[in-house]
């Protein structure tokens, strides 16, 4: 019987002398050549890494808003404050490396931020474009989930627990991350008094979260929770990473115009004051001191010097962000239709009407989609069966298809 001479393309060694041979047309590869390869691979980025951890490049607080801009309409204040605030972690990162030799060094303080704004007015949004746009490890965390240790609930360690997975567990990488805590509002102490009794979830959270923020040597569990009782610790040093916080804060509108008020009568500063004040945005006068009476302790609002604010999104805003943003609502089902061959249009009208709708039943941004989704389905059905090369939503399609699930949204709460 004729042996087929079948050799490593890399290595030479024959069929025979090896476990296993991968072939392709012209080319082989043995089993010992695909483990060196797979190691050779490793090292590339472990180099690739360091490299990273040596120069991060800079991009300027322009180009970082300009990036935002193409993902979140309007809220102007939030994503210039974020982006200075990133370019600003990017400059340390690099001051603090290029100075490890240097020993006039001037320490650079990092600038947490906290963003305020109503429920799906684009919080989440705006940290998760930060992070598609970053080449830091970014990690998004819920503050309603975690206790004071040795309660029900996570540990305000496991947050870093993220930051590490999203840095591949290269501690240095992570250490130089960006970490976003969301609902930061719902651990505001109960009332304005420090209780007697236990705040689990309260003030004994923001204690506990102080220590991250402060920059200090925190053990954290690798695998997250305490699942895992075993596992050995890992020491992460938070002294650079970057923490943006946010939360609806409800009512907070409440104490800022007390504030108002009382500075306008108190100080005289102007006594048509309460004319001047923008009351659809009452947020955008927001100050510290409005989070503390909030219910976060001065020590927790001291580690975030930044403060900002989201704007209410109005009808006009609403009508923006159904077409603008680069992966719109409307922008998706034209490239859905366009699968099928058809070329799909909405009227301007068809697009005030769900704007409309949006905020009769207070849905918001966030229920825009599950308005077209519901005009639309009937016609995705059938579309595929039909030959029709264009369709146009109109007012009064969107209208009637609309009727037939309106009890859905008439009983949803508000
Ligand atoms: P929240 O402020 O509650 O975190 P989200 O960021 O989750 O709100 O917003 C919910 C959805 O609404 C987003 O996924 C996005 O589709 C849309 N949205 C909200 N605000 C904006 C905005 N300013 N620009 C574009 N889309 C937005």
């Amino acid at each position: 019987m004729a042996k087929t001479k079948i050799h490593c393309s890399f290595c030479g060694k024959g069929e025979h002398e090896v476990d296993f041979m991968v072939n392709a047309y012209e080319a082989n590869i043995c089993d010992t050549c695909i483990d060196k390869v797979h190691e050779m691979k490793k090292e590339d980025k472990q180099t690739k890494n360091s490299k990273y951890v040596a120069s991060l490049e800079v991009k300027r607080p322009k180009e970082i808003k300009e990036y935002l801009d193409q993902y979140v309409i309007g809220q102007e204040d939030a994503k210039k404050v974020l982006s200075v605030a990133v370019y600003n972690h990017y400059k340390r990162l690099n001051h603090t490396i290029s100075s490890e030799k240097d020993s006039e060094e001037i320490e650079i303080d990092k600038s947490n931020i906290i963003i305020v704004g109503k429920t799906g007015t684009g919080k989440t949004l705006l940290a998760r474009t930060v992070a598609r746009m970053l080449n830091v490890p970014f990690a998004i965390a819920d503050a309603t989930v975690l206790t004071e240790a040795g309660y029900v609930g996570e540990d305000v360690e496991t947050i870093l627990t993220r930051l590490l997975q999203a840095a591949d567990y290269d501690v240095e990488k992570a250490e130089k991350g960006i970490v976003f805590i969301d609902e930061i509002d719902k651990i505001a102490r109960k009332s304005d008094n420090p209780s007697i009794t236990r705040d689990v979830s309260g003030e004994g959270v923001q204690q506990a979260l102080l220590k991250l923020l402060e920059g200090s040597i925190v053990h954290v569990p690798p695998q997250g929770g305490r699942k895992h009782p075993d596992q050995k610790l890992t020491a992460v040093n938070t002294k650079n990473i970057l923490f943006i916080s946010a939360g609806a804060f409800n009512n907070i509108d409440r104490i800022i115009t007390t504030r108002l008020k009382s500075n306008a009568i108190g100080f005289k500063l102007n006594k048509n004051l309460d004319e001047d004040v923008d009351k659809e945005n009452i947020l955008k006068y927001i100050q510290p001191q409005d989070i503390r009476k909030f219910g976060l302790i001065p020590e927790l609002v001291g580690r975030f010097p930044v403060l900002t604010h989201l704007d209410p999104l109005n009808a006009p805003a609403l009508k923006r962000i159904l077409t603008e943003p680069k992966n719109a609502i409307v922008k998706q089902y034209k490239k859905l239709f366009e699968m099928d061959g058809v070329k799909l249009k909405f009227s301007s009208d068809a697009l005030d009407f769900f704007v409309e709708k949006a905020i009769e039943y207070e849905l918001g941004a966030r229920g825009l989609r599950g308005l077209i989704e519901n005009v639309m389905t009937d016609l995705m059905y059938e579309t595929p069966e039909t030959d029709k090369k264009e369709i146009t939503i109109t007012q009064k399609f969107a209208q009637k298809e609309f009727a037939r699930f309106e009890g859905k949204f008439n009983s949803m709460e508000k």
